[in-house]
């Protein structure tokens, strides 16, 4: 099997994580292993060169053995030791300009567990939502006789290995009737064996207990909530604190929970109270009554309130001085809560799934659904990545409508083997 893995959409921690895993499984698994730059981009793009040159390290056949020396002598190096040169030219005389689909070998991801965000890039790819993007994309890969992808990402990323797995054979026929491939392609690739992993910071998707990337992000949340908290409490002053998480209210809850915040705003439980200024107001006075000398409130990025108004850390800052006249500030976390070293589980999780995936791609016949893989109560489980992406659908939906039980009833499926 010949094994690409690409990284798409947000970055987010653990990323490098599953890059490394999936290349050394596959590789422990006899496959040959590819990596896509550039999230979907570098698929559509492919490479400009008539031939891939790869490593003449590498051989085609992979004969595993991980005991026998010679086996790691060969598998040492890909191409992919110049991923970290970008684009740029190496020694070697060797370039990844105009490559976006590298073979890479076992030492070329060595080290990658404790980097942040994702060293083989990512990015937002509007030619990968068009059919043509698409048919240039499945072209690509077969040009490179890749027959196996892990993809990894967060729900965009996932809809759109849906929309390619399910149209994965008329692009196939496609290419053959313009005659860019051959009939002995259009046989070995009739079906693209595809499995998605969950890299995002925000914990938004269906049929797992959290994404890779999420637990890295809390600690970011904590960290900088900790900071915060010490200069709040000196001056007695009050923060408003906005947390990413797009529709998802899992980092602001969480991040409250661990730094035992004040008042919390998420999407899927707007509060209550009408109007729920004064219910804030009131239960921020009391903890100032009982001796506390600082607060913090947390408004995640896709508060509202029950009548889908956005709520806004500014105007919470405002109600805040206006109401209590508190010496009170705004801080919006940003893209730190993105950045950094993977915390243990974000290696641990990653290291998990991707070898779960490359079983996964292993196994799969042209009937089985394609998955994604997650993880439910401590357990990596596969589940089929067209149901995770319905689900997820449909409880952004419900929480659009506000149906809040729905959304939660939906987030917590039974989980299929
Ligand atoms: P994330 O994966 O973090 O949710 P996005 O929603 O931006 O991020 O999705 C990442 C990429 O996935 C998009 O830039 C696009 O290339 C691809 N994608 C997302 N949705 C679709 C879709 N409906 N059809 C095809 N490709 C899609």
């Amino acid at each position: 099997m010949k094994l690409a893995v690409l990284t798409s959409g947000g970055d987010s921690a653990g990323m490098n994580a599953v890059v490394r895993a999936v290349v050394k499984a596959g590789i422990l698994k006899g496959c040959e292993t590819w990596i896509v730059r550039e999230g979907y981009e570098g698929l559509v793009r492919g490479n400009t060169d008539a031939e891939t040159p790869s490593s003449p390290l590498l051989s085609t056949t992979l004969d595993v053995k991980i005991n026998d020396p010679t086996f790691i002598q060969n598998l040492r190096f890909g191409d992919g030791a110049l991923l970290r040169d970008g684009t740029g030219d190496h020694p070697s005389g060797r370039t990844l300009k105009g490559r976006y689909i590298v073979r890479v070998g076992w030492d070329d991801v060595r080290g990658w567990f404790a980097e942040g965000g994702t060293l083989i890039g990512t990015a937002r790819s509007q030619a990968f939502r068009t059919p043509e993007g698409r048919l240039n994309a499945a072209y690509n890969l077969i040009k490179e006789g890749i027959d196996a992808l892990v993809v990894c990402g967060g729900d965009g990323s996932l809809t759109g290995a849906d929309i390619f797995r399910a149209e994965w054979p008329s692009l196939v026929q496609t290419l053959r009737s313009q005659d860019r491939i051959t009939d002995e392609q259009v046989s070995r690739h009739g079906h693209l064996r595809i499995v998605g992993l969950v890299g995002s910071i925000d914990n938004d998707m269906s049929m797992t207990d959290l994404t890779i990337g999420a637990p890295t992000a809390l600690h970011r949340i904590c960290e900088a909530i900790d900071n915060i908290h010490s200069t709040a409490t000196s001056h007695s002053r009050a923060f408003v604190l906005e947390v990413m998480g797009r529709h998802c209210g899992w980092l602001s809850l969480m991040g409250g929970i661990s730094s035992g915040a004040d008042f919390i705003f998420i999407p899927e439980s707007p509060p209550k109270a009408d109007p729920w200024e004064d219910a804030m107001c009131e239960i921020i006075s009391k903890h100032r009554e009982i001796g506390k000398r600082k607060t913090i409130v947390i408004v995640a990025e896709g508060a509202h309130d029950v009548n889908l108004k956005p709520i806004r850390a500014e105007y919470v800052k405002d109600v805040l001085t206006d109401r209590l006249g508190l010496d009170t500030r705004v801080t919006t976390l940003g893209h730190i809560q993105r950045g950094g070293r993977p915390c243990a589980w974000d290696r641990i999780l990653p290291t998990l799934q991707g070898v779960n995936a490359v079983d996964a791609l292993l196994e799969a016949t042209p009937d089985s659904p394609s998955y994604m893989i997650g993880i439910q109560e401590n357990r990596v489980r596969r589940v089929p990545l067209v149901e995770a992406v319905k689900m997820t659908k449909a409880v952004a939906e419900a929480i659009k409508v506000q149906d809040f039980e729905k959304a939660m009833s939906l987030r917590d499926p039974e989980f299929r083997e």
